[in-house]
């Protein structure tokens, strides 16, 4: 799978690490995440061309070819289509009591594990006879997207006694609702009958709950999800789609205004830099690159953390990017080395104490 590169050409003695870097930086290393790896490793079987491969893992490469087909993941971009569909969710504000709360600011719902969240919906005009809504999830992340999204074991176990016990979203209040599961894709989703308006009203309201937390373990495990809105006739022809993201956490209303201040902050550029006046290096902290998008603190967090291997061809070129990874690596050392000190202690000038965090100094 790995696709060849041609480092051979590249000139591999170079005067500085800058030099170096630059060489090596162009051409597209593919870096697959941990795991992928092993099921290419361990499962002989695979070393055929299998095209059910790229279901569990589309990010396997880069290359365009491998990308999985349409059917196989679901589609996220909102399409109010012909009927007008739309989605309000009820001002739920972020109190600490709110077990769910919609953020406009990033179209997305925290919610407590089985509480109910109304979706207002609306239609401009009637949609056909017979028309459903229907509820899927699905992971965010392109790294994740190909993996159905269910609940974890132990909140599985907790239902035995329940058909449908397996999937993360439910409909309440409908003795309508309906659980299905894709035959070829495995996907789960849950549909009800669309019902037009209440006389006096201009929307129908739809309760969702998502049964599992956001971080339960063997289940979403941390991992963000969309939840897809269609509005489909009864032969399953979308005539309507709309998406948001879904938490579903202890504290709703914490999180909202959490993720929403870092939101902002992020957008608008404010530096969270310590207050330093004259770093002898500028740029030190600079080790990951920020994208444009905000993520949220725990996300970006998470992102850092994440390990990838780079399986690599020739000791040489091992030796090289290693070094590469290496000076990375030391250079993030010094860096948090640093910070740490000039945090945590106040080094006198003269040097013979150190003072720690929480003793009185002087010129306090
Ligand atoms: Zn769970």
């Amino acid at each position: 799978m790995m696709e060849e590169q041609d480092f051979g050409s590249l000139p591999l003695s170079q005067d500085t690490f800058q030099d170096l870097w630059d060489s090596v930086m162009p051409p597209p290393l593919t870096v697959t995440p941990i795991g992928v790896n092993d099921i290419f490793m361990t499962d002989p079987a695979l070393n055929e061309f299998d095209p059910q491969i790229f279901d569990m893992a589309p990010e396997m490469s880069t290359k365009e070819s491998v990308t999985p087909p349409a059917s196989t993941v679901p589609v996220t971009t909102d399409y109010p289509g012909e009927y007008g569909f739309q989605l309000r969710f009820q001002k739920s504000g972020t109190a600490k009591s709110v077990t769910s709360t919609y953020s406009e600011q990033l179209n997305k719902l925290y919610c407590q594990l089985a509480k109910t969240s109304p979706v207002e919906v609306l239609v401009s005009k009637d949609p056909p006879a017979g028309a459903i809504f229907r509820a899927t999830a699905v992971y965010k992340k392109t790294e994740h997207v190909a993996e159905v999204v269910r609940r974890c074991p132990h909140h599985q176990n907790e239902d035995s006694d329940v058909e449908h016990r397996s999937h993360l979203i439910r409909v309440e209040g409908s003795q309508k609702a309906q659980y299905y599961e894709d035959l070829h894709t495995k996907r789960q989703s849950v549909t009800v009958p669309y019902e037009p308006p209440q006389l006096g009203s201009e929307m129908t309201t739809i309760l969702l709950s998502f049964m599992c937390n956001s971080s339960c373990m063997g289940g979403m495990n941390r991992r963000p999800i969309l939840t897809i809105l269609t509005l489909e006739t009864p032969d399953g022809l979308v005539l309507g789609r709309r998406c948001f993201e879904v938490r579903v956490c202890a504290c709703p209303g914490r999180d909202r205004k959490t993720e929403e201040e870092n939101s902002t902050k992020a957008q608008s550029g404010t530096k969270q830099t310590k207050k330093r006046k004259s770093a002898p290096t500028s740029d030190t902290t600079a080790v990951s690159v920020k994208k444009s998008k905000p993520a949220s603190s725990a996300e970006e967090e998470d992102k850092e953390k994440e390990i990838f291997v780079l399986h690599i061809r020739g000791r040489k070129r091992f030796e090289m990017l290693k070094e590469i990874n290496d000076a990375l690596e030391s250079k993030e050392e010094k860096a948090k080395a640093k910070m740490s000190v000039k945090q945590e202690f106040a080094v006198p000038s003269s040097g013979k104490r150190l003072l720690h965090r929480g003793e009185k100094s002087d010129s306090d």
